[in-house]
């Protein structure tokens, strides 16, 4: 049975140093084929719409916490 690593697409709030959730999940090796444009999210932390891109995003393993 394949392993699926099933990743949420986060990004850093500028205001708050602290990881955003973008609502967007990929598996690992998706993440690196799919192009991605620019996107924005409302920040749960500091209430604001945040732009982002593929430079701003990073990959935090799902199912886990932090
Ligand atoms: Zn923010």
């Amino acid at each position: 049975m394949p392993e699926v690593h099933v990743a949420r697409i986060m990004i850093m709030c500028p205001e708050r140093e602290r990881s955003v959730y973008t609502g967007m999940n990929f598996d690992w090796d998706e993440f690196d084929a799919v192009p991605i444009g620019e996107k924005s999210v409302r920040c749960p932390h500091c209430g604001q719409i945040h732009k982002w891109g593929r430079a701003d995003a990073f990959l935090e393993e799902d199912g886990g916490e932090g």
